[in-house]
C-alpha cells in the first residue's frame, strides 16, 4: 500500500472581518512593480462597497471573473493571456468569489508560468512548474475548492482538473461575512455539495479515521444549519464555512462518490452546474446512501428548496450513452463508493435507468 502525501495549503485566516486583513496578509508577496491580480466573481461587479474593500495598489489589475458558466480552458487561457500581455509577469493571482472564480484563479497562477494550453494540465500532476502567488477568497461555502488539490476545469474533450502539487492555495482568506446575502438556493445547492463530500466520504470504501473525522464534523455542521436551525444567522455562515473545509479535507484524502460520478456526465453534456447537480442526482439515491439521502429529503423541505426535475426527458440514446460514458470514466469514485467490483453492480443498463429518473 502506498500513502498518498498530499500538499496542503500554506496560510489560513479565518474569522468574520479577516478580508481587511488582505493588504497586509499579501504585502510581502508583492515583487517590485509585478501587479496583482484579482478575480472578482462578476456577482460584485457593481458592489462598489465591496469592491472598495480590495486592496488594489500600484498597477494591480481587478478582473470580472465571468462564472456565468463553470471554467473552461479557452476562458483561463484568454485570462492568462491577457494578464501577460499587459504585464508580463505579476505578483499572484487571487480569486474572490464561489468555487467557479476560486478554480479559475487557481487556474490562471499555474498558467503565468507553466507553457502551452490550460487543456494540456487536465489530469493528474501535469503541471510541472509552482505558480504564481494564489490565494482564495470564499465568498460561497461548501465546494471545498479553497482546500482542494485540483481545479475542475471543462477543455475541448473532457471535464477534468489540474490535480497536483502546485494547485493547492498559498493563502485562504475565510471571512464568513462575505456569504451573507448569498440566496437561499445558491446557498443550498452549493451547501448540499459539501453535505454529499462528507455522505460519499463517509460511506465510501476508501474512509479512513482521517477523512472521518472531518467529514463527521462537517456532516453535523451541514445538518446543524439546513436542519435544526430554525432561521439562518451568522453564526450560521460561520458553520457553513468551516463545515466547507472540513468537507474538503475528508475528500482530500478519501474520495466522492455515486452523486458526483452521476453529476459529472449531467455536466459535461447538459453543463448543469455542479451543485444542482449532486443535488438532482442524490435525490434519488436511497439505493446507495438510505440515511443521507433521508436528511437530504428534510433539509430540502425544511428550506422550501425547489429541486429541478425531468432534465434528462426526450434526450437520445446517443446523448445518454454520452453520460453513462463520462460516469463510468471517473473510475476512482465508483470504486470507492460500491467496491473494487463495482462494474459488476454500476451496469449501463443501471446507470441509464437513474439518469431517465433525473
Ligand atoms: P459558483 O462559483 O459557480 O457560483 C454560483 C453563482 O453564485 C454565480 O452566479 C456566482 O456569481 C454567484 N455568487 C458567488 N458568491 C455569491 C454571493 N456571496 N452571493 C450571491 N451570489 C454569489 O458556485 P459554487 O457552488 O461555489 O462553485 C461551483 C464550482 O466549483 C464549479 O465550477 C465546480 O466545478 C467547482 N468545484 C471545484 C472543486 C474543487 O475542488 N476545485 C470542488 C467542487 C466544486
Ligand atoms: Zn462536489
Amino acid at each position: 500500500m502506498k500513502f498518498r502525501n498530499f500538499k496542503m495549503i500554506d496560510y489560513v485566516v479565518y474569522g468574520r472581518g479577516c478580508f481587511d486583513q488582505l493588504d497586509e496578509i499579501i504585502a510581502p508577496h508583492r515583487k517590485n512593480d509585478a501587479p496583482m491580480i484579482f478575480l472578482l466573481d462578476h456577482f460584485f461587479q457593481k458592489n462598489d462597497a465591496f469592491k472598495s474593500r480590495i486592496p488594489l495598489r500600484g498597477n494591480d489589475m481587478l478582473i470580472d471573473a465571468d462564472v456565468a458558466h463553470e471554467p473552461k480552458t479557452s476562458y483561463v487561457d484568454e485570462l492568462a493571456q491577457q494578464i501577460k500581455s499587459k504585464y508580463g509577469s505579476v505578483s499572484g493571482v487571487i480569486g474572490i468569489g464561489g468555487g467557479s472564480a476560486m478554480d479559475l484563479a487557481k487556474a490562471v497562477s499555474i498558467m503565468m508560468t507553466n507553457p502551452g494550453k490550460a487543456q494540456d494540465y487536465q489530469g493528474w500532476d501535469l503541471v510541472k512548474q509552482p505558480s504564481v502567488y494564489k490565494a482564495g477568497i470564499p465568498t460561497l461555502s461548501g465546494t471545498g475548492a479553497e482546500v482542494s488539490r485540483t481545479t475542475v476545469l471543462t477543455g475541448p474533450t473532457r471535464k477534468l482538473g489540474m490535480n497536483s502539487d502546485f494547485t493547492p492555495f498559498n493563502q485562504i482568506v475565510l471571512d464568513p461575512e462575505l456569504t451573507k446575502n448569498a440566496p437561499v438556493n445558491q446557498r443550498f445547492y452549493t451547501g448540499m455539495d459539501c453535505f454529499i463530500h462528507c455522505i460519499e466520504s463517509l460511506k465510501g470504501t476508501y474512509i479512513n479515521e482521517f477523512s472521518r473525522s472531518y467529514g463527521e464534523k462537517a456532516q453535523e455542521l451541514c445538518e446543524e444549519v439546513f436542519l435544526h436551525k430554525n432561521e439562518w444567522n451568522d453564526e450560521s455562515d460561520e458553520q457553513l464555512m468551516m463545515a466547507s473545509y472540513a468537507g474538503g479535507m475528508s475528500i482530500a484524502y478519501s474520495q466522492v462518490g455515486v452523486a458526483h460520478a452521476v453529476s459529472y456526465g449531467l455536466g459535461y453534456l447538459l453543463g448543469t452546474k455542479h451543485g444542482i447537480g449532486n443535488c438532482i442526482v442524490f435525490n434519488h439515491l436511497q439505493e446507495f446512501y438510505p440515511e443521507g439521502v433521508a436528511a437530504f429529503h428534510k433539509m430540502v423541505e425544511k428550506n422550501s428548496i425547489d429541486i429541478p426535475a425531468g432534465i434528462t426527458k426526450g434526450l437520445t440514446d446517443e446523448q445518454f450513452d454520452t453520460m453513462i460514458n463520462v460516469s463510468l470514466g471517473m473510475a476512482p469514485l465508483w470504486e470507492n463508493a460500491l467496491g473494487k467490483d463495482w462494474q459488476t453492480i454500476m451496469t449501463r443498463e443501471k446507470l441509464r435507468a437513474l439518469y431517465e429518473k433525473l
